[in-house]
């Protein structure tokens, strides 16, 4: 089959055709955007990264597992520093986390969010310094907060009235002066590749403007707690700068509300992250010299506007970071043609993993891609779909991809854009034992998250 009419039966199944995919040997091809930087497929078509075959990674620590591109990490982290120098880049950590994650968002001069105890206990462990990272949540317990004050977190993002008196009652009993901010919902509903410029008030994180400042009110007369200034996280995976525009001009409106009644100008505006990823052709990221120059201006702009001193700004990006560093490396076990109803069929290609390990095709519907990473291949591309080994039917890894009609059992299988909330989601459902996550740097793989095993399952079943 030529590839375009592989395009008509991509169409056929609801897909658009990949613009891409002129030619049968073009299902080889590397895309870019789509990889970490170090990843390319080598004369013998084998793909590596970092000069590292993913055949040799295989065979050394099995499949499935997440494979990090260092450099590629490290590269990015510094590239929202430099393009945000003069702000506060916070690297979300729910994205993903470890150990040496946490050692390089550090070397790499970025702060650094957590929203649970866990997620502090990691990057305390690493030798994070507290005074850089941020908590966030909107239902941090007492522990979770009497921990971060203790330890001397930076800073505390409050999320409701019940928080805020539990955060004071904190900051009495141990004599601190905690510094927070003040979430808010901005009324801007952020979704890919659009905005919906409306009051989004109906779900669980911050507060309207109005709740916001009388909470900044009940903050500053009570002073126990420092408060510098308000955030606002609109959403994720948002392409399109104007929505940031519309929550800064708000929530700098409700910055000269508090100046104009209180007479204080408060220091710092967090916008949050969301900042999108190429998880597939469709997706176009902005460049990030281009956001920053657009949130730059943006700030300039709004705070001109209500006559403010411009406060320092931070953002948090996550996905952005570490999703397109990783790829999951999978072998294919078996594969199943499925007619179709238009006489047509799909390859059903089934992976060792899963739904356990990224959860977010099931969850969100996500798009990935995927390729044949062990070999390149010149039979026809074939509509297939990549599903896991778990006992769901919407255990699906990538719902439609063109991969080539000789795709068999032993293949090893990448699907690229997998280094954010794969990982930091990945369950143990039927038992399978997480992956690990290896990265690969200057030649050498290293574990930095090692593979569970199921004396580690049994481990917590003691009954
Ligand atoms: C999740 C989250 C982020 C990061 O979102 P990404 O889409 O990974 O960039 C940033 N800030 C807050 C408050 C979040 O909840």
């Amino acid at each position: 089959m030529r590839a375009h009419e592989a395009g008509v039966l991509h169409a056929e199944a609801g897909q658009a055709v990949p613009s891409w995919l002129r030619e049968p040997e073009d299902v080889n091809l590397m895309l870019p955007q789509l990889w970490a930087r170090t990843v390319e497929r080598r004369e013998d078509g084998v793909v590596a990264v970092g000069g590292v075959p993913v055949t040799e990674i295989a065979a050394e620590f099995g499949t499935p597992a997440y494979v990090l591109d260092e450099d590629d990490f490290r590269a990015r982290a510094r590239e929202y520093r430099d393009a945000f120098a003069g702000a506060d880049v916070f690297y979300a950590g729910k994205s993903f986390l470890c150990k040496a994650v946490v050692r390089w968002i550090h070397e790499e001069g970025l702060h650094l969010d957590v929203c649970t105890g866990g997620e502090l206990a990691v990057a305390l462990a690493a030798g994070f310094p507290p005074e850089r990272m941020g908590l966030h949540g909107n239902n941090k317990s007492v522990t979770e907060l009497t921990r971060a004050v203790e330890a001397g977190v930076g800073r505390i993002v409050l999320d409701s009235f019940d928080e805020l008196d539990r955060l004071t009652a904190i900051a009495r009993e141990l004599g601190a002066r905690p510094k927070v901010m003040i979430r808010t919902k901005v009324g801007v509903e952020a979704h890919t590749h659009a905005y919906i410029a409306t009051a989004h008030e109906d779900q669980k994180f911050g507060l309207g403007l109005d709740e916001a400042a009388v909470m900044a009110a009940r903050v500053l007369d009570e002073d126990v707690l420092e408060l510098l200034g308000f955030h606002s996280h609109i959403g994720s995976q948002i392409f399109d700068a104007s929505a940031f525009e519309v929550a800064a001009r708000r929530v700098l409106g409700l910055q000269a509300k508090i100046r104009d009644e209180r007479g204080v100008e408060l220091p710092e505006l967090d916008l949050g992250g969301g900042y999108g990823m190429a998880y597939t052709t469709q997706d176009d990221p902005i460049p990030v010299p281009e956001l920053a120059e657009r949130l730059r201006k943006i700030m300039e702009h709004e705070c001109a506007g209500y006559g403010l001193s411009e406060p320092r700004l931070s953002v948090e990006p996550g996905r952005a970071i570490c999703g397109p560093t990783t790829f999951t490396l999978y072998e294919v076990g078996t594969v199943k043609q499925v007619p179709l109803d238009y006489g047509a069929s799909r390859a059903y290609v089934s992976v060792d993993g899963g739904m356990s390990d990224n959860i977010r095709p099931a969850l969100y519907d996500a798009s990935y891609s995927a390729t044949i990473a062990s070999r390149a291949s010149s039979a026809a591309p074939v509509l297939a779909r990549v599903v896991g080994k778990h006992c769901e039917s919407g255990d699906i890894v990538v719902k439609d991809e063109f991969l080539p009609a000789d795709v068999s059992p032993g293949d090893l299988l990448a699907v690229p854009g997998t280094g954010a909330y794969a990982r930091s989601m990945a369950s143990n459902y039927n038992h399978v034992p997480r992956p690990p996550v290896l990265a690969v740097a200057d030649g050498t793989v290293r574990v930095i998250v090692r593979r569970e095993t199921e004396d580690d399952l049994l481990r917590l079943d003691v009954g």
